[in-house]
């Protein structure tokens, strides 16, 4: 039993990264098929793909020439591989340079568009979608999905839509700004489906007490390996990158990728101290061993060659060290707190900058109630998801577009396939 007034084969709620590749390879699907669908994707930003036009610093990190499952935390890795697997790097290149956009490898391993322009990234995409003549709504926000008998209403800002099929590509909470609020995981729960128990930022930036002596060196840059660990020092994950120091705590790449993790433990309650071995590769016998080495040399000299001088002294200092000192007139008890505070430094994480400063989400709607091999629901007949509304982040490096292609081409895909 349907209304009557089924207007849409799919429609497609949002149309950011995973929301506009559903509709693309819907639409594609479709005509291959030679099933003419009426498709439509509805977004209630002002701006569409504003988050696609941010990324990679206006550049758009569209995806990383090495994807697997181990760059990803969330549900199973298992069910993330299946996923990925669908739709692999290879298949993102060659999918961008159909749509006319070169991307180039860069030695990170990220890729870019030759343009180095997001902007290039978003039309090709908006271009594709309206060649395939998918009815684009924006902005046309979507209050509320009800599963009706055959068919499901969606109340819209412009009044409501029926629709045979749902995708819902809402996006997480990250940079609420860009039109990605959390109103998709409300969705998805009043369609049936169970979020994990926390959503939170993902890829943010870290909070220091006001009072830290780091932040004085607000600005200071440098290549580390950050760990999260309990108070008995045991490592659980690891991250090696650029950390930068800013006025509210710590940012950078490095602190991007382990944010989630700590944050996952601190919901919790778990103890969890985040760490940073600001000499990555050397543990404390071999950091013991380089100040033994230093002699007559002062100790800002030698470490200042191998850091940033500020940050050198303030590390000396930071261990009650006059960092004008020789190396050779160190204590032993000395030597040793300062090895321990050049690679295995303590900080007192009080928090992260939240969703407003956040590039993903971690936690959403648990892969286990999705077919993998369609990204259909199954909680609700007829609703599939993609994208960050899924319980899937990746790590900084193009990994969380790369998702967003995956599971979106799945969607896609199957939601056009399906028999009418
Ligand atoms: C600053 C920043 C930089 C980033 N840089 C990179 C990068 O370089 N590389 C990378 O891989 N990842 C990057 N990311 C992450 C990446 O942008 C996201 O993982 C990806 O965009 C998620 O795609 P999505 O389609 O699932 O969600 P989104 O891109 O968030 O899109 C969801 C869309 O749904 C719409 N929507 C939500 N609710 C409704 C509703 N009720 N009705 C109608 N529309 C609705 C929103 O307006 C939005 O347009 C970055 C993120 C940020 C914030």
């Amino acid at each position: 039993m349907t209304s009557g007034e089924t207007d849409l084969d799919i429609a497609i709620v949002g149309a950011g990264a995973a929301g506009l590749m559903a509709a693309i390879w819907a639409g594609r699907t479709a005509a291959t098929l030679g099933r003419p669908q009426r498709i439509a994707a509805f977004d209630g930003a002002k701006t569409l793909g504003a988050k696609i036009l941010v990324a990679g610093g206006g550049r758009c990190n569209v995806t990383h020439h090495a994807v697997t499952e181990a760059e990803y935390a969330g549900s199973s890795r298992n069910a993330i591989r299946k996923v990925l697997l669908r739709f692999p790097v290879d298949d993102t290149v060659l999918f961008f340079k159909e749509l006319g956009v070169e991307l180039k490898r860069e030695e990170t391993g990220k890729l870019f568009p030759v343009t180095d322009r997001a902007r290039t990234v978003l039309d090709a995409l908006l271009a594709e979608v309206r060649r395939l003549n998918v009815e684009l709504l924006n902005p046309c926000r979507v209050h509320s999905v009800e599963r009706l008998a055959d068919e499901f209403r969606l109340a819209t800002a412009n009044g409501d839509r029926f629709a045979r099929t749902v995708i819902l590509a809402t996006g997480g909470k990250a940079l609420p700004l860009t039109g990605s609020d959390g109103a998709g995981f409300e969705m998805a729960k009043s369609l049936g489906h169970t979020l994990t128990p926390h959503t939170f930022a993902s890829l943010v930036p870290l909070l220091l007490p006001k009072d830290h002596w780091l932040l004085a060196l607000s600005g200071v840059a440098a290549p580390v390996t950050l760990s999260v660990s309990d108070p008995s020092g045991k490592r659980h994950e690891s991250f090696s990158n650029a950390l930068l120091i800013t006025h509210f705590g710590l940012s950078g790449p490095a602190v991007l990728d382990i944010s989630r993790y700590w944050s996952a433990r601190a919901l919790q309650n778990d103890p969890v101290q985040l760490r940073i071995n600001w000499l990555p590769g050397l543990g404390l016998p071999e950091a013991d061993q380089l100040l033994l080495d230093i002699g007559s040399l002062s100790l800002a000299r030698v470490l200042g060659g191998r850091l940033p001088e500020r940050l050198a002294r303030a590390l000396c200092e930071a261990q009650g060290i006059d960092p004008s000192r020789a190396g050779h007139t160190l204590k032993r008890d000395e030597r040793r707190a300062l090895a321990a505070g050049l690679t295995d430094l303590s900080v007192p994480v009080i928090g992260d900058r939240g969703f407003t400063f956040a590039e993903a989400t971690a936690g959403g709607v648990a892969l286990s109630e999705v077919v993998l091999e369609t990204m259909g629901s199954r909680r609700c007949p007829g609703l599939h998801l993609c994208g960050e509304v899924l319980d899937v982040d990746g790590r900084v490096g193009g990994f969380n577009f790369q998702w967003a292609w995956a599971s979106g081409f799945v969607a896609g895909r199957a939601t056009a396939s399906l028999p009418e």
